[in-house]
């Protein structure tokens, strides 16, 4: 279940909130109870993302040389 970051207006925290993605435009209320609170966008799970591009080619010379096409 994603996580969301909401801050409150009132006091200034800042909370989590896990809740399924079909209620995350839903208000919450911040751990002291107030409910002028915002969604702050957040960066859902990305953690060590980076798709490293790999590096093309497998360097035998099977293919490129026909053998495998027949
Ligand atoms: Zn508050």
């Amino acid at each position: 279940m994603p996580r969301y970051d909401f801050r409150c207006r009132s006091c200034g925290s800042t909370f989590e909130v896990s809740r399924p993605m079909s209620a995350s435009d839903d208000p919450a209320a911040c751990p002291e109870g107030h409910d002028d609170t915002v969604k702050l966008l957040s960066t859902v799970s990305m953690t060590g993302g980076a798709a490293a591009p790999r590096a093309g080619g497998g360097g035998g010379g099977c293919c490129g040389g026909g053998c495998c096409a027949s």
